[in-house]
């Protein structure tokens, strides 16, 4: 199956590789990205035939753009939402473009008859918010109003229940569907890499003294665009929702895999813990360390069962993805060891 699809963000990690994965399987591909300026580079880093792709400017706090991105669309991935590596002063900064951008991105496409619509939250719309430490599924909602939960996991949350709600109220026959990833790691498209990315930089580069007691489950980029693209064409998707995800793990053990696949490439991997006690003093001076501290020791373990059950769908093991993020990085000269 194949048609013309939008794929918001076009300059993103996960956008990159679905595109990739549309343009191979004879897909015609709009794409937005915030300027036109970009362009050039984008399409060289995506690497994809010229006429297989088209770009508009839209940025997800206007409706500038949006009609004529999605004109002659039967589908739209929306991937597009702001994902910072470092905490933001505003919990607003992600939280307003998060929500208003899906919104919008419903809203035009459903204006333009789109059939399918499938939309990139995460797992922090799921897992957050609840105490003690159990397998979550796609019944699981982060609860925003708990203490503890960060900026970026409230955007993701607020914008798949809005996204839910418009769809519901006013969706009629467009068939809306999330997917929600754990924390994706893989080769880089280019050397302007997603946020998902830079704790194995960091530990490549020797930039942290230790590890600190936290985890997440790790699923490979390419395996998640073929999720996408699964959503995006097995029949009836309505409502539906998916985690994509493997295995949770502690980065004490990411660090051991650095260590055992890269030998003396991984070098300035450490090898000792962080106390958590020295963590939260850190945090003191740190924002993007607070925004962690309560996820010390946790386990927030979501399992990817839905996936398998109905669309056949599994990531590869983690190690494969997080060697080859790994060199990637070195690769690019991003880290140098
Ligand atoms: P990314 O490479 O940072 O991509 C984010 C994309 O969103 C970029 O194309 C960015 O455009 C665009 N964007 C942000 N704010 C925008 C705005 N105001 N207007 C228009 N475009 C805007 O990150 P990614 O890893 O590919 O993430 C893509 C999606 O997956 C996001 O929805 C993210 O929440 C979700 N996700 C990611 C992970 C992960 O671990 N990477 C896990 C779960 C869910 P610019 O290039 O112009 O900034």
């Amino acid at each position: 199956m194949t048609g013309t699809i939008l794929v918001t963000g076009g300059s993103g990690y996960i956008a990159g590789y679905l595109i990739r994965q549309l343009a191979a399987q004879g897909w015609k591909i709009n794409t937005t990205i915030r300027s036109l300026k970009r362009e050039p580079e984008v399409r060289a880093a995506l690497g994809v035939p010229g006429s297989s792709i088209r770009f508009f400017a839209a940025d997800l706090m206007n409706d500038a753009g949006w009609a004529e991105a999605v004109a002659g669309c039967s589908h739209v991935a929306h991937v597009a939402s702001p994902f910072p590596p470092n905490a933001v002063k505003d919990e607003n900064e992600l939280i307003v473009p998060a929500r208003e951008g899906a919104l919008r991105a419903l809203r035009f496409a459903s204006a333009a008859g789109v059939s399918r619509f499938v939309m990139t939250s995460s797992v922090a719309a799921i897992a957050y918010g609840h105490p003690g430490d159990r397998t979550y599924t796609e019944a699981d909602w982060t609860d925003v109003e708990a203490p503890g939960v960060n900026a970026y996991a409230k955007s993701k949350t607020i914008a798949e229940r809005a996204a839910r709600e418009w769809v519901a109220a006013n969706g009629g026959a467009m068939e809306f569907c999330t997917i929600n990833p754990s924390a994706v790691l893989g080769p880089l498209m280019s050397d302007d890499y997603s946020a998902s990315i830079e704790f194995v930089k960091r530990l490549l580069d020797g930039s942290v003294p230790g590890f600190p007691r936290l985890g997440f489950a790790v699923v490979d980029v390419r395996d998640l665009a073929d999720l996408h693209v699964r959503a995006l064409t097995a029949p009836g998707m309505a409502n539906e929702r998916f985690i994509g995800g493997g295995p949770f793990m502690m980065m004490r053990e990411v660090g051991e895999i650095l260590r055992e696949r890269l030998g003396p490439e991984a070098r300035k991997v450490p090898t000792r813990g962080i106390p958590d006690f020295v963590l939260r003093l850190m945090a003191v001076f740190d924002n993007s360390i607070r925004q962690v501290t309560g996820e010390l020791g946790r386990t927030r373990a979501a399992s990817s069962e839905h996936a398998l059950v109905v669309l056949g769908w599994e990531s590869r093991p983690a190690a494969e993805s997080i060697v080859d993020t790994a060199r990637s990085l070195i690769d690019r000269g991003i880290v140098k060891v």
